[in-house]
């Protein structure tokens, strides 16, 4: 960032990117002014020797630019008072992925968007491409904070998740190649309503110049036609994906195959139902878009396979986490809503599923299509009563009270029908599968859709032990 060097920038949010933009803003020589609104959070500007400044009364005609943690609203709804102030003084309002675009012009960088499968598609494109050989760094909207990258040379890789937060705080950035996964109703209240979202998620393929890939889903409505928009405006390689049918010079799905059609080969790359480990059309949703990702990275396809194959996933969205007696344990923690649990449940029959925990509005509604799946349903959490109400007379279920009890209940149950099936010869049914995806937030019985994930996996592994003992 040495651009910065002597300039005075301010960073307003002092969460993990933001105290990182100030690091680095302070290691190249910047001046930096950083504020929170909460007074802990800028406790922690002591150990790097920073004196908070109130960007809400300070004299805006000094700094630079202000550099905004995405979770601030800059615009919707209501813009934060300090933005406001940059905003009338004609300063540029930015999150750190512009910095980090603007400071490393050399290095490749593939940056993902989409309302859904963008964490799991950053993570299985950034694992490919370090699998291949090339030295990756992967953050942004996932975990990682990009100003905390080492830096890269010009034959390394940058996989960038942008949220639409972020991507309505980009003004130069530019990404060799760009994906956007897919369009539905998301944050509408911070960006204006459905066009300003999608003029957000339309951000990603700006500025690109020359063979830069426009990599595009045509499955939705909202992307199609911003497919069709930038085909008219020209200047990018559009790539357009489909798991529905043929994507002429894309990549696409046909049947259950994994067709490569950007050299016009119709090249069948890879039979998507022997990819267990990612099960479920929005799983292969999310592999096209990877598998299109490495290609503009001139990634071989035979290394692009073996980095599918061999995808560790990610915590708590559908992670398989083992089996105990041929009964698969799926961790779908991530779930909290209705939609995500709807594909978790359309990815396996014979499920075992445990839901419940702080309700969402529409609780599970939506989610009939899926009930001929469901072997049995374990209720936890607030949203129990409700859940009952509505499953009743259609899926049975079992009041459970507490994830612990629904785990063990769920096992004892798969392993009774299971003992009764091998008895009676039917080998016709698939595999069981313990299912955690709860429909809800996890705030009435856990911190964290994350400790919620992590507390089931560690009753696996209990029961896994136990069970071996018996044995
Ligand atoms: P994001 O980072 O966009 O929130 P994740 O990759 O973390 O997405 O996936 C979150 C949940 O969304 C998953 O558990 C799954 O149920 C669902 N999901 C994943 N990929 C897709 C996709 N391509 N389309 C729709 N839903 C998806």
């Amino acid at each position: 960032l040495s651009q910065y060097r002597g300039k005075t920038v301010a960073v307003l949010g002092l969460g993990k990117s933001g105290l990182a933009s100030v690091k680095a803003l302070i290691q190249s020589g910047a001046i930096v002014w950083a504020w929170d609104d909460n007074e802990d959070s800028r406790h922690q500007l002591d150990d790097l020797n920073v004196t908070p400044v109130n960007l809400v009364e300070c004299d805006w005609r000094v700094p630079e630019m202000l550099v905004i943690s995405p979770g601030i609203p800059s615009t919707f709804p209501t813009p934060h008072p300090a933005a406001e102030k940059a905003r009338r003084a004609g300063k540029p309002i930015v999150c750190d992925v512009e910095l980090l675009c603007t400071t490393v012009p050399g290095t490749p960088m593939l940056a993902i968007t989409g309302t859904n499968g963008k964490s799991t598609t950053t993570a299985l494109t950034a694992h490919i491409i370090a699998q291949s050989g090339i030295k990756t760094q992967v953050g942004g909207n996932l975990g990682y904070p990009v100003l905390g990258f080492d830096a890269l040379d010009v034959d390394d890789c940058y996989v960038l998740e942008l949220s639409s937060y972020q991507l309505d705080l980009l003004n130069q950035a530019a990404f060799d190649a760009s994906a956007l996964l897919n369009i539905t109703p998301d944050h509408l209240d911070r960006h204006g309503g459905m066009t300003g979202y999608i003029g957000a998620k339309r951000t990603i393929f700006a500025r690109q110049k020359g063979p830069k890939w426009a990599i595009i889903s045509i499955d939705d409505d909202h992307c199609a036609q911003m497919a069709t928009e930038l085909a008219r405006e020209g200047g990018h390689r559009i790539v357009e994906i489909s798991v529905n049918g043929p994507a002429p010079h894309g990549v696409y799905v046909d049947d259950h195959w994994l067709i490569d059609d950007l050299d016009n080969a119709r090249d069948p790359i890879l039979d998507l139902a022997t990819v267990t480990h990612m099960p479920g059309r929005h799983n292969w949703q999310n592999i096209a878009f990877a598998y299109a990702l490495c290609r503009a990275r001139q990634v071989a396809p035979r290394d692009i396979i073996a980095g599918i194959m061999s995808f560790p996933g990610l915590a708590h969205r559908q992670e398989q986490l083992g089996t105990i007696d041929g009964i698969t344990f799926v961790n779908d923690s991530k779930a909290t809503n209705a939609e995500a649990t709807a594909k978790a449940l359309s990815a396996y029959d014979n499920i075992y599923w445990i839901l419940g925990g702080k309700p969402k509005e529409g609780g599970i509604d939506g989610l009939d299509a899926f009930y001929g799946r469901i072997k049995k349903a374990f209720l936890i959490g607030s949203a129990a009563e409700a859940f009952a109400a509505t499953l009743n007379g259609h899926v049975p279920f079992e009041q459970c009270g507490t994830l612990d009890i629904a785990t063990r209940r769920a096992l004892e149950t798969a392993k009774a029908d299971q003992a009764e099936r091998q008895a009676s010869s039917d080998t016709a049914s698939s595999a069981p599968v313990i299912l955690l995806s709860p429909a809800c937030a996890s705030f009435d019985q856990f911190k964290s859709f994350e400790a919620r994930g992590d507390a089931f996996r560690d009753l696996f592994t209990d029961l896994r032990t136990t069970t071996a003992d018996i044995a």
